[in-house]
């Protein structure tokens, strides 16, 4: 039997889908395409890749490919090598990109209010559909097991052993896992990420 959860959930994600198809249709892109745009404008700097794109829209690597190729080409995206591992490359939203998103943002997803449990409640959710079928990732740094707060506003991520900015924190990380009890614990400042 359905859960009440489960038809609210549903209900939620058919109107976000056809929300976002009637902007792509709007601004003569497809549906895909307006999902490539708004992952890059959520995602943090570890997460900018094909690979994790496809994994995060559940496009094969070919369908990817092409999706990227078609976007490339309409000036929306551009790649440059990363500068860490040549071997891989990152994918940027271009000016033109980052402003075609932002005519369909309009008619995307209303900022929604969210109280803490609220978003505890969806994290909660998310964590055990995760767990259930072994996936991971595309979680914020604030519930993530490898976020450290420095104190005086400074974090690390040590995962890479890098600093992280504020913007940083408020984006989904392709690498993030969830902490035990999906808040962070901050070790000798008694602080915790800020919500
Ligand atoms: S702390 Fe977690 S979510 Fe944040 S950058 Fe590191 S791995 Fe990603």
């Amino acid at each position: 039997m359905v859960s009440d959860v489960n038809i609210w959930l549903e209900r939620l994600a058919s109107l976000h889908k056809c929300q976002l198809r009637k902007a792509a249709v709007e601004e003569g892109i497809q549906l895909v395409h307006l999902e490539i745009l708004h992952y890059l404008s959520i995602s943090n700097k570890y997460s900018n890749t094909a690979q994790a794109m496809s994994e995060y829209l559940g496009q094969s690597k070919g369908s990817m490919s092409q999706s990227l190729k078609y976007i490339e080409e309409a000036g929306h995206i551009e790649r440059r090598r990363c500068k860490k591992d040549g071997r891989m490359q990152r994918i940027y939203l271009t000016p033109e990109g980052r402003a075609c998103y932002q005519r369909m943002e309009q008619s995307l997803l209303p900022v929604l209010p969210g109280d803490e449990k609220t978003v505890h409640t969806l994290k909660a959710l998310l964590m055990n559909w995760q767990e259930r079928n072994s996936l991971k990732g595309f979680g914020q740094c604030k519930s993530c097991q490898y976020s450290q707060a420095l104190g005086g506003g400074k974090f690390r991520c040590d995962l890479t052993g890098e600093a992280l900015l504020q913007s940083d924190i408020q984006k989904i990380c392709y690498e993030h896992v969830f902490a035990g009890n999906h808040v962070v614990r901050i070790e000798n400042t008694g602080q915790s990420l800020p919500e």
